[in-house]
């Protein structure tokens, strides 16, 4: 069985971001495998810890993952600061085949794809396009050991997860997928204060979760408990009318959230100062705008550290894209730039100071830690799309037996999607289209 044979029953999928489903990028040809181990939203510290953790693991399966699309070059990516972590690889990358350590600096994103490939290779990836379209595939570390993992037959069920902000005991929690948000809060000690709300991921593209009972996916990175007046969570709770209106009555176009813009920096044809100005025309944005949304990352660079103004480029970018996503245009950005502009090279947003600036600096982790398993809970909720691609079909029913493990959903025949195990043993108690509810065993 080949290594994407075994990533694809163990359902792995990209840990780092949306959740590509890993055997896919498995079957890519490159010269170059970078493992992305930069983790550069601030108060993240997921990577870092499992590295440490399992670092012989993670570089086993670097190794593997070369070899699987062809590589040559094999690639270590993470922060210079992270001293820890270089630490703990460096010794192991003497033996075996050669993998280097590159060092990045501490600046934000530097672990977005596109960013990371530039810094690694001094490659661009085409506009809208992804890194193996320029030889090089990126898998994050928390990925690479469950690849690891996979080769030894374990399935993905369970995920670490950074606990961080107003928490009694604030670190890195291994959870059964599945587990809701408040139960790994109240593994963390519980939330030190009434009046917080629960961010999912990083300060910068994380979303505001709803509800406490949102269960934890193979992509969740991290739960940010934050007062409810943190600048994260209440710019996060701005309409899109708002956004519109100040986006129209405020922006000066000084052009800095363009100056500033990661992906403007590498050439592509994004402009977000021109995004704003177009909000002026209400519904009639003209198309070459509108299709910028197609361009944008979402990292939220210019919001949070370009714009002295407090806009949202970003909220008005990821509108657009919402509208020629729902209209079905196609992306008429396909430039590959040969090089990144000049500027790229000193334009960046320090990670301290993006930290500082959502008043965030005393939540900060250290870079290492023991990662703290959470106890099965009474009953896990596994949502049946997970990853990108077409929602898993559940393969139980209500009232099945099913044992740690076990597949309870499956790749649609054809599509492009990511399998789903069991991750407590217990009872199904629940199925339907969009997820499966185990209740644990007595
Ligand atoms: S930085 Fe702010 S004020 Fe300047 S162009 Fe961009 S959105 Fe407008
Ligand atoms: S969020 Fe802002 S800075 Fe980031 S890619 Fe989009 S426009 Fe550029």
């Amino acid at each position: 069985m080949t290594l994407a044979d075994q990533v694809r029953q163990a359902g792995v999928v990209g840990a780092g971001g949306a959740g590509f489903p890993t055997h896919v990028k498995l079957a890519a040809r490159a010269d170059t495998l970078v493992a992305n181990g930069a983790e550069c939203e601030p108060l993240l510290v997921t990577d870092q810890w499992v590295t440490i953790a399992h670092a012989e693991a993670v570089i086993e399966a670097l190794r593997l993952a070369a070899d699987a699309v062809g590589a040559r070059r094999r690639v270590l990516a993470v922060k210079r600061h992270y001293h820890p972590v270089i630490d703990r690889v460096r010794p192991l990358l003497k033996d075996g085949p050669e993998v280097e350590l590159f060092l990045l600096d501490d600046f934000y994103p530097a672990g977005d794809e596109h960013v990371l490939v530039h810094e690694v290779t001094g490659r661009v990836v085409p506009e809208g396009g992804i890194p193996p379209e320029v030889g090089v595939v990126v898998q994050n570390v928390a990925t690479l050991l469950n690849i690891r993992r996979a080769v030894d037959g374990h399935p993905v069920i369970t995920r670490p997860i950074t606990v961080a902000g107003e928490v009694v005991r604030p670190g890195v929690y291994e959870a059964p997928v599945g587990t809701s948000v408040a139960e790994v809060i109240a593994a963390a000690g519980g939330a030190l204060r009434p009046d917080v709300a629960v961010i999912e991921g990083g300060p910068m593209m994380g979303w505001l979760l709803p509800s406490l009972d949102h269960p934890v996916t193979k992509t969740t990175s991290g739960y940010l408990v934050l007062p409810s007046d943190n600048p994260a969570v209440l710019s996060r709770k701005v309409s899109m009318a708002t956004q519109m209106r100040r986006a129209t009555a405020v922006c000066c176009q000084c052009r800095t959230c363009t100056d500033l813009c990661p992906r403007a920096l590498l050439g592509h044809r994004i402009r977000p100062h021109l995004a704003m100005r177009a909000a002026l025309a209400g519904w009639a944005v003209p198309p070459d705008v509108l299709a910028m949304g197609y361009l944008c990352s979402q990292c939220g660079v210019c919001e949070v550290y370009a714009c002295t103004m407090g806009l949202s480029p970003r909220a008005i970018l990821g509108e657009y894209r919402g509208r020629v996503g729902a209209a079905k245009t196609p992306n008429p950005y396909r430039n590959r730039p040969e090089a990144a502009e000049e500027a790229q090279a000193w334009a960046r947003a320090p990670k301290p100071r993006v930290t500082m600036r959502l008043n965030l600096a005393e939540y900060v982790l250290p870079h290492d830690g023991a990662i703290v398993p959470v106890p099965d809970p009474w009953e896990v909720c596994l949502l049946l799309k997970q990853h990108v691609g077409a929602p898993a079909v559940a393969r139980v029913r209500k009232g099945d037996a099913v044992v740690r493990g076990q597949m309870v959903a499956d790749i649609p025949e054809g599509a492009l999607g990511a399998r789903l195990h069991a991750s407590i043993d217990g009872v199904v108690s629940f199925v339907d289209d969009r997820s499966i509810r185990i209740a644990r065993a007595p």
